[in-house]
């Protein structure tokens, strides 16, 4: 009987060690995987910090995001552009562009974005551009509706210069497409905030001065009017099928 019962006491006593270790092990595993976590989260923010240095003319960029191809209601310009490697931000221009189109998608439902050409992952020359070297600029081009009034995307292809081509007569009117102007202002003000609530700001907007009055005709003229600069004079190029953001993002001086 003796023997039976510290027999019967070693099993008991080694199943609860083992159960122990089973405990440890798991205790273990799962710090493990938490301190792997951490790991791999506290690299992909470093990766995701972009340093932009110089200016939009004269300037480069070192850790640029790509925008994504596209979201609920907005898309790239081209997929051939995304491959070249022309739609690379500063990440918080990226942070800034992605949260006004969410913004967009409760105020503005239905309604459809495209953005176009930004800049290469490290910044530097980006032709035909003069600026988009240091990821602080980014392309969009115009929100329009077709002959019902409904939202349809600019149609961007290699034949008209990925869009860029394209030319809206002095109305804002090219074929079948009117320039939503609405839409176009309430995207602005919707950057504009999202800058605004990361203590950042838009620099300046460049676009046709001839058909930046019907942005004046929204309901949003007021909010324009006190926090846009707008460009005045004509650029280079004429901006009707695009308007160009400059974000301010303070960047380091030297190149
Ligand atoms: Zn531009």
């Amino acid at each position: 009987m003796r023997v039976r019962h510290f027999a019967c006491l070693r099993k008991r006593r080694s199943r609860r060690q083992a159960r122990l270790l089973r405990v440890l092990a798991r205790l273990l595993m799962r710090l493990g995987l938490g301190l792997l976590v951490m790991f791999f989260s506290v690299a992909a923010i470093a990766a995701e910090t972009s340093v932009c240095y110089g200016t939009a003319s004269d300037g480069r960029l070192e850790g640029g995001v790509p925008l994504p191809q596209e979201g609920v209601n907005f898309v790239s310009y081209s997929m051939i552009g995304r491959l070249a490697g022309r739609t690379y931000v500063h990440n918080k221009v990226r942070d800034i562009v992605v949260a006004a189109y969410a913004g967009l998608e409760k105020e503005k439902p239905g309604v459809v974005y495209k953005y176009a050409e930004t800049g290469f992952s490290d910044g530097g020359p980006f032709k035909p551009h003069k600026t988009h070297q240091n990821g602080s600029s980014v392309d969009f081009m115009v929100p329009v509706v077709d002959q019902n009034g409904t939202s349809v995307h600019l149609p961007t292809h290699i034949f008209n210069k990925f869009g860029y081509a394209i030319e809206f007569d002095s109305v804002g009117s090219y074929g079948e497409y009117n320039i939503d102007y609405p839409a176009m202002a309430a995207h602005i003000v919707q950057l504009h905030r999202e800058a605004a609530s990361r203590d950042l700001h838009l620099w300046r907007v460049i676009f046709d001065p001839k058909l930046q009055k019907h942005l004046f005709e929204t309901e949003y003229a007021e909010y324009l009017r006190a926090n846009i600069k707008f460009s005045e004079k004509p650029s280079w190029v004429r901006h009707d099928e695009h308007y160009h953001v400059d974000f301010s993002i303070p960047c380091a001086s030297e190149r």
